[in-house]
């Protein structure tokens, strides 16, 4: 109980520790230790990290470090409207209509429970009971499978704050008590160069991305691993490559997709959403390039269109926001690419930094052409 009581004291700022349990609280409690152990291998010294559920109903999630522990604190408004999300979008007929059968959908528009303000701050609506689960089984299972891709990578993230140090390294420079938030409107953050906070913020998605390819080439090689229920989407990484990439993008989505000027989106904490898309996009390129098969990269880059535009769509189904794949594909301007490539670059600044900090092997410093 001791780590409970000080996970509450640590995010007591933001709400403390969620005063409702719900069975799928159990489930990712229990999906983020098998994370844990899986990641002791690589990481021995990886430190005890307690996850838990923030009483708060905005999307955010944060990391910090408490009395000398380590927490992952995720709010309650976070995980309904991922789950709500996936749900309403695969119980709409014109989302992925080739799987299952979508005929059994109802045809009313069904709606995210969410609050938007002007800010881009997504809060979910506790009051609103319009629930919607798909008709079809295997549409349910593939919400899930999507739920749990968005999850696992947010949980990911929050993990390589931590393990890469740079959790440690902002405590180093903040004495008070400290998050390290996700979604707190983007807005600069204090003692931390937005330079720096974004190739952080980087370096977090990128290791979120190589250990989610990484278990799924494991479970390829053998879906005995994979839960029965969702053994159909893992035949190979044409099946699956696209899932992830639609539910990696719709968590993106789910952030707020603006039109920045570059100069504007340096400012930020974190690059744009559309950015780290593409970020993301590059880094998944050059993991085929690398282990999983050069001779599938065309056909992964064709994924990676269709999966973000399905995404888009799927998202303006369920809201009142027109789908706007253009912003995703601004990303790849010359001016966006020299962004990119100034925030891949300034590892080389960022990394011997954390290295005091980093709880294991850091990434290469970046050879610049
Ligand atoms: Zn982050």
């Amino acid at each position: 109980m001791q780590k409970e009581y000080e996970f509450d004291e640590a995010f007591r700022r933001d709400g403390g520790r969620a005063k409702s349990e719900i069975d799928l609280f159990t489930d990712i409690r229990r999906r983020f230790s098998a994370v844990n152990t899986f990641l002791k291998h690589s990481y021995p010294n990886l430190p005890e990290i307690h996850l838990d559920f923030i009483e708060n109903d905005s999307l955010n999630a944060a990391a910090t470090k408490y009395k000398g522990n380590y927490f992952i604190g995720i709010n309650l408004g976070s995980y309904f409207l991922i789950y709500d999300m996936f749900m309403k979008m695969l119980a709409s007929k014109s989302v992925w209509p080739k799987i299952g059968n979508n005929q059994l959908e109802t045809d009313h528009k069904k709606i995210l429970k969410a609050y938007i303000n002007i800010y881009d701050k997504i809060t979910f609506r506790f009051d609103n009971q319009d629930i919607a689960i798909p008709q079809d089984k295997l549409r349910l299972e593939f919400a899930i499978l999507c739920t749990n891709h968005a999850f696992d990578f947010l949980i990911y993230h929050e993990i390589a704050h931590i393990l890469r140090g740079h959790v440690g390294y902002l405590a180093s420079l903040i004495e008070n008590n400290f998050y390290w938030r996700e979604f707190d409107n983007l807005s600069q953050r204090s003692k931390l160069p937005s330079d720096v906070s974004q190739t952080l913020e980087m370096d977090a998605d990128s290791f979120a991305t190589n250990r989610s390819l990484n278990i799924i080439a494991s479970n390829l090689k053998d879906t005995k691993q994979v839960n029965e229920i969702f053994r159909f989407a893992f035949k190979d990484w044409s099946t699956i490559l696209p899932i992830w990439v639609f539910s990696i993008y719709s968590l993106f989505r789910l952030f707020g997709y603006r039109q920045y000027a570059v100069e504007d989106a340096k400012k930020l904490s974190h690059p744009p959403s559309s950015i780290r898309m593409a970020l993301i996009a590059g880094n998944i390129v050059t993991l085929f390039e690398l282990k999983y098969g050069k001779e599938l990269i065309p056909s992964v880059v064709k994924d990676i269109i269709e999966s973000t535009k399905a995404a888009e769509d799927a998202f303006s189904e369920i809201t009142f926001q027109e789908a706007n794949w253009d912003i995703y594909r601004n990303s790849y301007t010359k001016e966006s690419t020299d962004y990119i490539f100034s925030i891949t670059d300034n590892w080389n600044k960022v990394r011997p930094v954390l290295e005091e900090y980093a709880l294991g092997n850091l990434p290469p410093l970046k050879i610049i052409k």
